[in-house]
């Protein structure tokens, strides 16, 4: 049998848990994961192309679990009353290939992304890291906006979107929270200065041009999450070459994250090795740092993984037969020959 856990069971879990408490879990689970690196068997996502968006395959394995996402990015959605990101995926045994939970992967990957988020900007922001600017006020940006404020102490948001409507609808989602200042900006540039860390969340299906050099400050880090897909990215290329960037699996960041503009031998540092305390993070207060977040399936794996713990501790998830449970597992025609009207074969 499988357990089935849908959106609503994730907002259980995060009304029971706090959300606090669950972004910082898979932080930590996250950093763990990570730290076991060499025993995952890692493939670039799998992607399909169309003029208006991109439909994903995002497989990993270790010894005892495997795991899937599907995901879509379609920026244009928003107009047709979707959402630009929807997901789900599975956890199945390695050891037999039963699928042993199904899950929504929207919110989940909402979480993920952010959790990923400071994850990498622990180690390469500046530690005394106060003010963060938000370019991009979609769908995503509420976990972001609350994960760094959470786990990294970030007090002070400057938000800018060329849609005001998202701005004020972030603003809203976030009054209740005391502590986290907001600021309405009227252009990236003005939401960038003074930031720390810039965080940029935009969707458009082009190679656009959010963040330029002239807009960079000594010390800031960037946490790049919108571009993640070939031809569809957010920072101009003088804006990699003044700065150190970290990436999650290379191989696929090469094709998908802000990287794909440079050439093969631009050097990268990855955020696993960095964490391992094989490679350096920041080395300098002035150093830029830019966190190349394109979204790996290791990710995913853990964040179902844990979903799937929570919803054992509080009793979430339905049972469902996703695979015939066969008594005789070479009879198959036996499962379908029960339930239809006898008849000549
Ligand atoms: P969304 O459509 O809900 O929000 C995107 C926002 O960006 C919109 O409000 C839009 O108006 C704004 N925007 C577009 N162009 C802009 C510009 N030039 N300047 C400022 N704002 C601009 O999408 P979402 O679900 O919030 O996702 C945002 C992006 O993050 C997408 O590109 C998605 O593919 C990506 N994403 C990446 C990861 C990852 O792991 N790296 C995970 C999830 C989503």
């Amino acid at each position: 049998m499988t357990i089935l856990l849908r959106p609503h069971d994730i907002r259980h879990i995060v009304q029971q848990v706090g959300l606090a408490a669950v972004l910082g879990k898979l932080e930590s689970c996250l950093r763990d994961d990570f730290l076991r690196w060499e025993e995952f068997d890692k493939t670039a996502r799998v992607a399909t192309h169309s003029s208006v968006g991109v439909i994903e395959l995002m497989p990993v394995a270790d010894d005892s679990l495997y795991a899937f996402k599907y995901v879509n990015g379609h920026p244009g959605n928003p107009k047709l009353g979707l959402p630009t990101v929807m997901a789900f995926g599975a956890l199945a045994e390695v050891l037999t290939g039963k699928p042993i939970v199904l899950s929504e992967l929207t919110l989940t990957t909402a979480l993920r992304t952010a959790a990923t988020s400071v994850l990498a900007a622990r180690t390469l922001a500046r530690p005394n890291s106060r003010t963060m600017a938000l370019i991009g006020n979609g769908s995503q940006s509420e976990f972001q906006a609350l994960a760094f404020h959470y786990l990294l102490g970030i007090d002070e948001l400057r938000l800018y979107d060329v849609d005001p409507a998202a701005t004020q609808k972030l603003v809203q989602n976030l009054s209740a929270i005391s502590g986290l200042r907001t600021t309405v900006c009227h252009s990236t540039a003005e939401a960038v200065t003074g930031a720390d860390i810039v965080t940029t969340v935009t969707a458009d299906k082009t190679n656009a041009i959010i963040l330029e050099k002239h807009m960079l400050e000594p010390g800031m880090h960037i946490n790049a999450v919108g571009g993640d897909c070939p031809g569809k990215t957010e920072l101009a290329t003088d804006v990699l070459l003044s700065a150190t960037t970290f990436v999650e699996f290379e191989e696929q960041s090469r094709i998908e994250g802000e990287i794909q503009h440079m050439p093969a031998d631009y050097p990268v540092k990855l955020l696993w090795k960095v964490l391992a305390g094989e490679q350096t993070g920041r080395h300098s207060n002035e150093e830029i740092t830019v966190f190349d977040s394109v979204g790996f399936a290791l990710e995913d794996y853990t964040a179902l993984r844990l979903m799937q713990e929570y919803a054992q501790q509080h009793g979430l998830g339905e049972t469902i037969e996703l695979v015939p449970d066969l008594q005789n597992p070479k009879n198959l025609f036996g499962e379908l020959l029960g339930c239809v009207e006898k008849q000549p074969i």
